[in-house]
């Protein structure tokens, strides 16, 4: 092999190696993307199951499983609706996480598809959940102040995220979002 020949191998495999360099960096940043994006889907799940809106649930979950009527404990209505918005929030702020992590996914290998259904798994049972009990709370609100909640923006986002979960299988059909006619809701509430 003649000089000439040796620098071009030389070449090559300097080449070679700065290549390897590259990808070995791409993936290392990818890996660090994909648990910063593990991450911030357990601090929406964190968020649903902690601090004030942990305390919001205990709330709702009395008025939602409670009962109609003289005989259910008497209710703080203001901290009931204060609780009600408390959670309304939280679970639009999953859906606008859940949002940003599926933008732009095109692939089913993408990474990201990962994390969403990391994330749906968490939270599919909570959304079924207060498919019925939003629906519930709302008519003991409209039956103690014969008055309708004026709640129109922040159901959105929960009525987006409830779809999205039930296009995928995740969450029954049958529940609609702040809406329970009793008949034909799947929620354990309906069975006491
Ligand atoms: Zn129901
Ligand atoms: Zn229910």
């Amino acid at each position: 092999m003649g000089a000439d020949e040796w620098s071009a191998l030389a070449g090559v495999s300097s080449t070679a190696l700065a290549l390897a360099a590259v990808v070995v960096a791409l993936v290392a940043f990818r890996s660090e993307h994909q648990r910063a994006r593990f991450e911030g889907a357990r601090a929406l799940h964190h968020d649903l199951t902690t601090g004030e809106v942990a305390a919001a649930r205990k709330v709702i979950g009395s008025l939602h499983y409670g009962g109609f009527g003289s005989s259910s404990a008497p209710v703080d209505w203001s901290e009931a609706l204060t609780s009600y918005f408390t959670l309304l929030w939280c679970f639009e702020r999953i859906e606008a996480g859940r949002t940003a992590l599926v933008r732009g996914v095109v692939r089913s290998s993408d990474p990201r598809n990962k994390v969403v259904d990391y994330l749906d798994a968490l939270v599919a049972w909570h959304v079924a959940e207060y498919a019925c009990g939003f629906a519930i709370a709302r008519r003991k609100f409209a039956e103690a102040s014969a008055q309708e909640v004026s709640d129109g923006d922040s159901t959105s986002g929960f009525g987006r995220l409830l779809h999205a979960l039930q296009e995928r299988g995740l969450v029954d059909r049958a529940y609609r979002a702040g809406i329970c006619a009793g008949t034909g809701c799947p929620c354990p509430c309906h069975q006491q």
